[in-house]
């Protein structure tokens, strides 16, 4: 691990993953990760199933410009036409694991941005921390961003669809807990019988408690902590090679689907259908286009231009395979203007380079 800092953009469950090899740094090896810029998320596709889909319907990946989900549709740009398909018609390339998921807005990010609640071209953002607070206004007062007045509808708009997500999958939970299928990070847990049964376990009760039990989100977080480098993540799961070494938990307290202590996880966020935050905007930035406001891009640029992080861990394309979502560490501004854009699939985004 670097001291150099690290501002990474994610998915809520990402973004657990990363609190969770913070905050359990003595046994993760902790990361550099140092600002965290959430979206808001309904679900995840699978690259794999996305891609047969759109190919039995006569559409090839390379010819797509853009995709969206918006009025319940999923959208896919081509060059002059938009294809249509309901949400039920998304399920045959919807991950599954997804359906466990109570956070909609990246509660634990510093910055949660999203497109409900603002006007078309505009971004929600939910500011979380005063780290990410000073940012936001250094934005603002620069005049790197034009700012609405956020509605109180649409507001509620948000709230709703959150809530929405929340109640909907707490009901997944209380089945698949039913059926005797543990839900482990939603449970109740106190902090000593944590450690007490995380001390108690290698990669191979993750594999038992998350990876088969359809929990896992393809983070990334277990093969990166990894200090003997035996867990690769392939498109569907990861795996061990080898043998674990003596006395390390590091995977198992690195999961964002293994027990979180409520200092990092506080289970009455499931009745807060935004979070904790301490202000709300909606936002566009003034010089790029993005998937929705491009304020996403723009504060990665701010961060690097200011040297506030000295690399961003972004999303961006796979250059042979259009639209396949690889992670990458970056501290040029050109490789975040090509990240701009929603890539509509899993990707283990805390993956391995030397800095992170
Ligand atoms: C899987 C997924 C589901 C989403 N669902 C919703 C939703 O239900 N409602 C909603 O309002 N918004 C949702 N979003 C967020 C929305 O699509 C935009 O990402 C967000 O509004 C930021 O837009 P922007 O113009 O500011 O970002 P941009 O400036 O365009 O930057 C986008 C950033 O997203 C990152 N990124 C792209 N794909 C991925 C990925 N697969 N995983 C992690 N990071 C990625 C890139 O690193 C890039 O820096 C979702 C995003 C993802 C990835
Ligand atoms: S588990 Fe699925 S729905 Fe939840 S944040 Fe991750 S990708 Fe989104
Ligand atoms: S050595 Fe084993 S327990 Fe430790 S991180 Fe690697 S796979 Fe997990
Ligand atoms: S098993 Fe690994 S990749 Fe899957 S959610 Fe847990 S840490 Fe992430």
């Amino acid at each position: 691990m670097s001291n150099e800092k690290i501002a990474m953009v994610g998915t809520p469950c990402q973004i657990l993953a990363a609190s969770k090899i913070n905050y359990y740094e003595k046994k993760t090896g902790g990361s550099s990760i140092d600002l965290k810029i959430g979206l808001f998320c309904m679900e995840n596709f699978s690259y794999t199933y996305l891609k047969m889909f759109l190919k039995e319907n006569n559409i090839n990946l390379k010819d797509v410009k853009e995709f969206r989900i918006e009025n319940n549709k999923f959208k896919v740009f081509l060059e002059d036409d938009v294809q249509e398909f309901s949400i039920p018609q998304t399920n045959s390339f919807k991950r599954k694991n997804c359906d466990i998921c109570t956070d909609y807005t990246s509660n634990l990010a510093d910055i949660s941005v999203g497109s409900i609640g603002s006007p078309k071209g505009y971004s929600t953002v939910i500011v979380r921390s005063e780290k990410g607070n000073k940012i936001i206004q250094d934005l603002i007062s620069n005049n790197l961003v034009s700012e609405k007045d956020t509605e109180e509808k649409s507001l509620d708009l948000l709230k709703r669809i959150s809530n929405k997500k929340i109640n909907n999958n707490l009901k997944n939970v209380k089945n698949r807990e039913e059926n005797s299928h543990p839900v482990i990070y939603k449970r109740k847990v106190s902090d000593e019988e944590i450690a007490k049964l995380s001390d108690e376990c290698q990669f191979d009760c993750l594999n038992g408690d998350v990876i088969n039990e359809g929990a896992c989100v393809l983070c990334g977080s277990c093969e990166f902590v990894c200090p003997i480098d035996i867990v690769q993540i392939n498109e569907r799961k990861p795996v061990k090679k080898g043998t674990c070494r003596e006395g390390c938990h590091a995977c198992y307290y690195a999961c964002p689907r293994t027990f979180a202590t409520d200092k990092i996880l506080p289970k009455d966020l499931d009745n807060k259908a935004l979070g904790e935050y301490l202000k709300v905007h909606s936002l566009k930035s003034n010089s790029n286009t993005g998937q929705d406001g491009g304020i996403v891009s723009e504060i990665l640029l701010y961060l690097l231009d200011k040297k506030l992080v000295k690399n961003v861990l972004i999303v961006t394309e796979d250059e042979n395979n259009p639209w396949k979502p690889i992670p990458k560490l970056t501290d040029s501004k050109d490789e975040v203007l090509k990240a701009k854009g929603t890539k509509y699939s899993t990707v283990p985004i805390i993956f391995k380079p030397q800095t992170l």
